[in-house]
Order: structure tokens, then sequence, then C-alpha cells
């Protein structure tokens, strides 16, 4: 028993775990959390939390924590504590150097989903107005950018559709590439209760999810397809319902392009794309996936939800446009019970991307290249904008390399374990001469940088956060900054070393700015936020009250675009020497790489990453259950304890990646998202076999 006492103070937060965005109350004693109290006013949550929320914050008071700014000439070279204004001096100096005599364009920054929308509002603004270039990236970039691809491409605005009330209205459900009872379990528990009053269920996934069989829920339809085939499927669908007559040609005629349907109809309707074709590409049974079209159009009201099992593949943009296809056609969008809901992984990455972390786009999803945009940003900042879009995470890497980019500044993201490649990322970081790293701990990329700016945690700062329904929540300061600044503060004591001037007192000031750039949050102010608990954006003259639902009466593009979907193989293949197909996806108790969840004693967590396999190829390779094994790709190998598991189809095998010993991103490919650059970490060609250990 600890001894906690009583709280003397507290405030309503939000959580900065996943996209669900539960709100809590943290009750404080002094400094020192008491607890984290799950806000039954919380819209997102409505006073349920998931264990992590609710228990995995010891890391903001975790020995590990760095507080005090640390400089290095070279990266062989010892730390040194530094103040703050000798830091921000240091790295100034170093990133106007190498401006000097690389150009302008030699260096960028990567944003963070972890960090507020206002931190990433500053983030982007220094690199656009101090910097004076567009190579600004997000970590969405290895995540959920075919979802801005896909949904602005076809819908007209890079979000999902829905509120999470509207699962209530929902009679078929369709998961696909998603885990929700893990990755977003409070979520994750709507749904299920929504399932257990009756709503059927569909999941598309290459492994046994727990929704798939679980207590009082059952999936009607498994398709268990083989990892890369998402397109396949989801055409074979779309075949199914144009062939037999199910699309809602009202809804389309009414709300859709006609003549972009008929295209798209003529393509889906080819033989080539029906269940029988698809079943020899996919794995799937061919009357499993009739079925489940059948169901998704004729069931009531059909909503699909998603994640990184979509994404994180080299047609992410087209599975996610095949998606919306098949939600246009059966008129499953614009009111309660069905939309399109990318199931968003960060706490903030749906702020992160609002807030213009994208090399192409100012905040609001407008393009860099506009005049009349720019025009706008230029008198607000009072600086001359470059209309050139920068570069992506991916091509400073290779820019690095190629020795013509050479500073970054990364705030809250370990790219080194989160980015595909390690060996490619641990070269191009070595090539730059200054990496200026913000986070809590010094993580691994800190290995490669120069300077270490201390981050604070969403206990010590105010701004606010964007969960996955696009609601706009916020972060409530309840301990003082132990290492001293607020991040926000930290990016502006950097520009003013890097003679930018940004002058706030108070995050507020930031969302004010914010919102008279960007038309969808004209209406949103702390005031606004304080009196309605929150708001989902849009929240402007036209939705003064925000919007739970998008395209309500007619998509924001104008017209729903239909766009083809050609299923293409990924060109990660295999074969005698890489037999196995390797998917990756997240467990309850962990987060992400384990960054926080890893320094948190208050409760016993998932200690190590293990690797499924089914007992077929387990016992072909003589492996029993808790067997180290070697898991070898075309990349690189690691070693990790196999789990036989039955939840895998014979020829795949499954991991976590929250341990950095894992290394999984070791084993992963550089094959990527035609359209973004997104990594496909969810399909990897692997062998198994025994190992001693590590
Ligand atoms: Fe936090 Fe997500 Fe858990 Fe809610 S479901 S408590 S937002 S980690």
């Amino acid at each position: 028993v600890i001894e906690i006492g009583q709280p003397e103070h507290s405030a309503v937060t939000t959580c900065a775990y996943c996209g669900v965005g539960c709100t809590f109350k943290a009750e404080m004693r002094g400094e020192e959390v008491v607890r984290m109290m799950p806000y039954k006013d919380g819209k997102a949550n409505r006073g349920h939390s998931c264990v992590k929320g609710r228990f995995a914050w010891g890391y903001a008071t975790h020995k590990e924590r760095i507080l005090k700014p640390m400089i290095r000439e070279t990266i062989d070279q010892p730390w040194r504590e530094v103040s703050y204004d000798e830091a921000f001096t240091f790295a100034a100096q170093k990133m106007r150097g190498i401006q000097a005599k690389y150009g302008r364009d030699s260096i960028g920054g990567i944003t963070s989903s972890r960090c507020t929308n206002e931190e990433t509002y500053l983030v982007q603004k220094l690199i656009r107005a101090g910097f004076g270039n567009n190579n600004v990236d997000t970590c969405a970039r290895v995540c959920h950018s075919p979802t801005g691809y896909g949904l602005a491409t076809t819908f007209g605005t890079s979000a999902g559709t829905q509120d999470f009330d509207s699962v209530e209205d929902s009679d078929v459900i369709m998961v696909i590439g998603a885990n929700p009872t893990d990755a977003h379990p409070v979520f994750g528990s709507r749904m299920k209760k929504r399932l257990r009053e009756g709503a059927r269920l569909i999941v598309v996934d290459p492994r046994k999810i727990d929704l798939v069989k679980s207590a009082h829920v059952a999936a009607d339809y498994h398709l268990p397809l083989l990892p890369g085939t998402n397109v396949a499927i989801l055409t074979a669908m779309a075949h199914v319902i144009v062939t037999e007559g199910l699309v809602d040609e009202t809804f389309v005629r009414e709300r859709c392009d006609w003549s972009e349907f008929q295209d798209w109809a003529e393509f889906v309707s080819l033989e080539k794309n029906s269940p029988e074709a698809i079943a020899k590409i996919s794995g799937v049974d061919a009357e499993a996936i009739r079925g489940a079209a059948r169901l998704y159009a004729t069931g009531g009201n059909g909503a699909i939800y998603y994640g990184l099992g979509v994404t994180e593949h080299s047609q992410g943009s087209t599975t996610v446009i095949a998606i919306a296809n098949l939600a246009m056609a059966t008129g499953n969008i614009g009111r309660r019970g069905v939309g399109v809901n990318p199931l968003r992984g960060q706490n903030n990455v749906q702020g992160s991307c609002d807030m213009g972390s994208f090399p192409h786009e100012l905040p609001g999803y407008r393009h860099i290249s506009g005049d009349a945009v720019r025009d706008q940003f230029e008198a607000m900042w009072n600086v001359k904008l470059n209309p050139e879009p920068g570069l992506r995470i991916p091509n400073m890497f290779d820019s690095a390399i190629e020795g013509t980019f050479m500073g970054l500044y990364v705030q809250g993201e370990d790219i080194l374990q989160s980015d595909p490649n390690t060996t490619h990322v641990v070269q191009a970081l070595s090539s730059m001469e200054c990496v200026i790293v913000q986070d809590l701990f010094l993580n691994e990329t800190a290995n490669y940088a120069h300077v270490f700016l201390p981050g604070s945690t969403f206990l010590e700062k105010d701004g606010t956060f964007t969960n996955a329904e696009r609601r706009i929540q916020r972060v409530r300061k309840v301990m003082t900054p132990r290492n001293g600044l607020a991040d926000w503060e930290v990016t502006i004591g950097l520009a003013k070393a890097m003679g930018f001037e940004m002058k706030y007192s108070h995050p507020s000031e930031i969302m004010d700015e914010i919102a008279a750039l960007t038309p969808t949050f004209t209406g949103v102010s702390y005031q606004k936020l304080d009196e309605m608990g929150s708001v989902q954006w849009p929240c402007n003259e036209k939705y003064p009250e925000g919007s739970p639902i998008m395209h309500v009466d007619g998509f924001v593009r104008g017209k729903g675009k239909f766009v083809v979907t050609e299923y293409v193989a990924t060109d990660e293949r295999t074969g005698p020497r890489f037999p196995l197909l390797l998917t990756t996806g997240r467990i309850l108790s962990q987060y992400n790489v384990g960054a926080q969840t890893r320094r948190t004693d208050n409760v016993v967590w998932h200690g190590e990453d293990v690797l499924e396999i089914h007992p077929h190829d387990a016992e072909q390779r003589g492996i029993r259950d808790g067997d180290w094994v070697r898991l070898t790709s075309r990349a690189g190998e690691t070693t990790l304890h196999a789990l036989i598991s039955e939840r895998v189809a014979p020829g795949v095998v499954y991991t976590t990646f929250h341990h950095p010993l894992t290394q999984a991103n070791v084993i992963t490919t550089d094959y990527s998202d035609w359209a973004t650059n997104c990594p496909e970490y969810k399909v990897t060609a692997v062998q198994v076999s025994q190992s001693n250990g590590p």
C-alpha cells in the first residue's frame, strides 16, 4: 500500500497517449500526482479510461529525465550541461553556419504528434519564417500521411468524418487494419458495447485480433488477408456491390461526380476484380468476401474504422481511397452511424497535421504555393515566405547522405527508433553537422545529436490536443516544468537566437493567431474551450458549435470523387530465403517505442516484444513456445522470443515494436507509399530460425 495523501489541487486535462483523447482530472498534492481520475464530462471518454492514461504518468518524474540543456561539438564528445541561453546561442550559430555554407535549404525540422497544437504551430512557423524554407515534416509521415492524401482527394478534407458517439447508431461496423481494443481501448469498448447491442461486425486483418472472437463479441466475417493485399480485397468488395446492384445510386448521383463513378464502376466490375480472382491473391475465401460486401452494403448504417494496417503500405493512400469509394458507393457518409474513420495512434497526430507540419501545406491544409494564402501568413508573421514545398523526412535523410541537408531540429520524436531502415537513418544523422533533439529523455536519436533541449510533459504545460474525431481539447498545467521551460517556450528561445522573434505570453495567444489564420479554426479560443469543454473542427462562423459529423450536406471538395484503385503487389516478395510475411502492431499496456510506458513504475508492464508464429510454421523449424528465435529479412536481423499462436495464419508472423532492443525497424524495408512516402512497415518478407539468444 502506498501512502499518497489527499489531493490539494486539480485540473482537467487530456491524456497524452492515444488519439482517443480521454479527459482526466489530474489530482495533485503539491507537485506530485496523487491520481488521474477519468472525467465523466469528457466527451471522448465519458468517465472511462485505459491503463495507460490512468496509471502511466510516472515518466514525468522519472530519474532518467534530462532537465538541463546540453551541448557538444561532436557526437563522440561527452555532453556538457549549459544554460538555455548558451544552448540556444550554440544551436543558432551552428544552424546559421550551415546555411551560410550549404544554402538556405540545408536545414529543417520535424514536429511532434505528442506536443500541443500550439507547440507544433510554433515549430513550423520557426522553420518557414526563421529558417526561410519549408523543410518541415511530422511523425505523421510514418503513420497517417496516406489518410491525409486519400481523404483529401476523395472527400476534400484530411480527417475522419464522424464523432465517436456516432458508433451508437451503426448497424454494421467494419474494422480494417486496426486493433481498437489494444490500441484505442476506450473507443474499442464503446464499439464492443454497440456490437453487444446487435451491430454486425466485419474484421479485415491478417491476424485474429480480439474483436474477431472475445466474450460476447464475434465477427460475422473475418477476412484474414495476406499482408499487402488490402486494395485487392476492397476492390473485390466493390465488385460485389456494383455487379449485384447494391450501389446507393440516389446518393451517388446527388453527391458524387457521376462520370467518375461510372469509370470506377466499370473498373471494379472487371473479372480480375471478382472475389474468385482476388481470393487467389489475398488468400481470403471468395464467399467470405461476397458475404462481407453484401453485409456492408445492405446491413443499414455502415461505419468503417481503420488504422495503420491500412496506411503503412506501399499502397497506403490507394487503400484509403478504396475505403472512401466503398463508403460513397453505398451512401454511408454524412449522417450518424456511418462514415470513414481513421483511428489515430498518437494523442495529437490529427493536430500536428492540422497545424501545417507538412512541407507543402500551411496550417489548415492550404498549399504553400497559393499566393493569397501566403500573403495572409506573410502579413501576420511579417516575413516573406518561400513558395516552394520543402523536404519530407525521407528526402531529408537522403539529402543528408548526399551532403546537402546538414542541420535538423527534432521536437519530441525518436526518429532513430520510429523511422524505417535504421542503418540508413544512422548514416543520415551521422552526416549532419547539427542535430538538435528536444525530448524528455536521452533517446536513441540523441546519440547523434549536438544539442539536447529538455522537453516538458503534458502535466507541465498549457495547450490543446486534437483527437481522432477532430475534437480540440485543453491540456492544463498542473506541475511547474521540471526542466524550467515548456516546449513552446523552448522553441521561442531557439527562434530568438536565430534572429526571428516570436512574442507570446501564454499559449492562448498562439491559439488566437492560429484561429485568425485558419478558416476551420476561426471560432476556436481558450474561452470557448473552457465554456464548451471541447469543440470539433470545423468551428467557424458557419459552425460556431463545431462539427461532430462532416460532409452532411455536401462534400468539402464539392462532389465526392471516385478514383480507380488498381491493386499493385508490393515489391517486397517472399521467396525461398524469406518465405514468411512479418506484420506488426501494438499491445494495450505499451505505447509506441515505449519511451514513456517503459519509464513508468506504478504498474507492471509487458517486458519484451515477442514473435507470434503459427504452430505449423514453428514445427517446421523445430521452434517451441518461448524459444529464442532469429528473425531475418533482406534488411537485417534481430532476436526475440517465440510465442506459438493460431492468431496468425500459416505463412504470417507478427510482433510489436515497443522495445528498443527488439529493433523491429532494423528488419523493415525501404518501400513506402507511392503518394506520401509513408513506410511500408506492415509487410516484410522474413525467415525465422532457432537461436541461442541475442
Ligand atoms: Fe489515453 Fe487512449 Fe487510454 Fe484514453 S484510450 S486513456 S486516450 S491511452
